[in-house]
């Protein structure tokens, strides 16, 4: 019986009906719609990867989130399988170079970028090491009040001012992910101008140097406006990224976004132009 006193069994006499397995399964695991979405973009970056011809091999932004904080869900790359993705971009050819030049255009034919989104404490732990050993320079987008403690996800689970600075000092480039990391086309313009304006004032606070890039949060092409591209350079950023390749928003520097399904295979794949045509959880 629930609170309001009717039987819990009332309204779900199907389940009666299924093998007594299929309700201990279900009992165990509750297809929630975040693992329904998961299981999805999961068989769709292993099917597109099996079936896309590869492109022409050429310069591309990649998109990482966190490596190593599995909280992160499908945006979190474990550190093992980080390492063989900048293993097999190595082998493959690819020269890594920081972002800025491949979003002005100066960068060689076949040249990678690594960019981190959200200010996650996992990538100086796990990524930064890995990339000073291999000479290979890298840029963070933070969310300027997540830096500054204002955020849930527990202790010790955001980059702290502190650590960035390090970081910054140690020749990470810093950009702004907003202040509160909103969805900006479902916010108003002014509430948009704001996060714009106001994440940039704090990193040039904070760092010494105003960020001259911006991270759309989510980073899909309905995630941003003509009022917030309007606002970003009135702001003086000079770089707006997107978080997918080909259905992004007018104005803005691609990016290829990686996951946490992205095996070499799927990898080589998504440096392939595999997932270019794709937008997460379009
Ligand atoms: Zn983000």
């Amino acid at each position: 019986m629930n609170s309001n006193g009717r039987s819990v069994e009332s309204g779900g006499g199907w389940r009666k009906r299924l093998p007594a397995p299929v309700r201990a399964a279900g009992r165990r695991v509750v297809p929630t719609r975040v693992n329904l979405a998961s299981v999805r973009l999961c068989c769709e970056r292993h099917v597109l990867a099996r079936t896309r011809a590869p492109g022409r091999p050429r310069s591309r932004i990649l998109c990482y989130h966190s490596i190593g904080t599995p909280q992160w869900g499908i945006n979190d790359v474990s550190p093992e399988r980080f390492r063989r993705h900048l293993q097999a971009a190595l082998e493959a050819g690819y020269t890594f170079v920081p972002a800025s030049e491949i979003a002005s255009g100066s960068a060689p034919g076949r040249s990678l970028a690594l960019t981190f989104d959200d200010g996650i404490a996992s990538v100086a732990a796990n990524a930064a090491p890995v990339l000073a050993e291999l000479a290979i320079p890298w840029t963070l987008f933070v969310v300027t009040d997540w830096a500054d403690g204002r955020h849930a996800f527990g202790d010790g689970t955001m980059l702290t001012w502190r650590e960035i600075e390090r970081l910054a000092e140690r020749g990470a480039e810093i950009g702004s992910h907003s202040v509160t990391h909103p969805n900006f086309g479902a916010i108003s313009a002014g509430q948009a101008r704001d996060e714009i304006v106001r994440s940039r004032a704090v990193v040039g606070e904070r760092l010494g140097v105003a960020p001259a890039a911006f991270a759309i949060p989510y980073g899909r092409s309905k995630d941003w406006t003509a009022a917030a591209r309007a606002a970003a350079a009135a702001a003086g950023y000079t770089t707006v990224f997107a978080q997918s390749e080909e259905r992004r928003p007018h104005g803005t520097v691609p990016r290829t976004f990686i996951t946490r399904f992205d095996t070499e295979r799927v990898f080589r794949a998504a440096l392939g132009g595999a997932f270019d045509r794709w937008e997460e959880w379009a």
